[in-house]
């Protein structure tokens, strides 16, 4: 089995998440009482988050890439992002280490390929929807992006800093995102990314008949294949 390095933290509440399904995927692949080999390392996100609305991006970069190279030293045979939003950072990480970084937007474009998708709905952060290193992934697969309307950019992306990075989980917003998607679909969207890690704390496929992208799964679903591979 290859040891999956973990960047987590960002938020801890979907690292969790991740831990849950890397090591349910490999118990299916492998049987028994199997279980993922992996390292975590989880950086404090006030910090992260400071540098996020404040544009220091270059020295998040260097948190994450420290953080990337600690767990190489350790023993990683890749490395995983347990966020969308910090993928802006990426080549940065990447340029760091000599392991592979397995990048959450590329697994998930496999996804909507493997399900013919050709337009599809991106909710995330306002940073993933609003900027290009993430929605490039996509366009470079040719994929049209779909960005709800400015105030529900807002709406969107508060509920998850004030609520589900948290743990707070209510009703309201759950309407709330439901209402979102389903103007999404009414514009064309044949599925809905989920391109923030906690929106599946939030939003399930019971809520909508428009099918959802759920990045935490597929992401996370993605390292326990490559481990279980070895
Ligand atoms: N976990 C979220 C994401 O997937 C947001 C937290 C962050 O800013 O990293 O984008």
């Amino acid at each position: 089995m290859k040891i999956i390095g973990l960047i987590g933290g960002m938020s801890w509440e979907s690292t969790v998440t991740y831990y849950k399904i890397i090591n349910e995927t490999v118990k299916r692949q492998l049987g028994g009482l199997h279980s993922a080999k992996c390292l975590l390392y989880s950086v404090d996100f006030d910090e992260i988050e400071q540098y996020q609305s404040r544009g220091e991006w270059g020295k998040s970069g260097e948190v994450l890439a420290d953080a990337a190279v600690r767990l190489e030293q350790a023993g990683a045979d890749f490395i995983v992002i347990c966020t969308n939003t910090m993928h802006k950072v990426a080549p940065a990480v990447q340029s760091k280490i000599s392991i592979p970084l397995v990048h959450i937007a590329e697994a998930t474009a496999d996804e909507l390929e493997k399900h013919r998708i050709a337009k599809v709905a991106l909710l995330g952060t306002k940073y993933t929807m609003t900027q290009d290193f993430y929605k490039a992934k996509l366009i470079d697969r040719g994929i049209e992006v779909l960005v709800p309307e400015e105030n529900e950019i807002e709406t969107v992306n508060s509920i998850i800093y004030d609520e589900l990075c948290l743990g707070i989980i209510s009703e309201k917003s759950r309407a709330e995102y439901v209402r979102i998607v389903k103007k999404l679909s009414q514009r064309g969207a044949q599925g809905v990314i989920l391109g923030c890690t906690e929106i599946g704390l939030l939003l399930r496929q019971s809520d909508t008949e428009t099918p959802l992208f759920d990045t935490t799964v597929i992401h996370a679903t993605k390292a326990a294949m490559l481990s279980a591979e070895g």
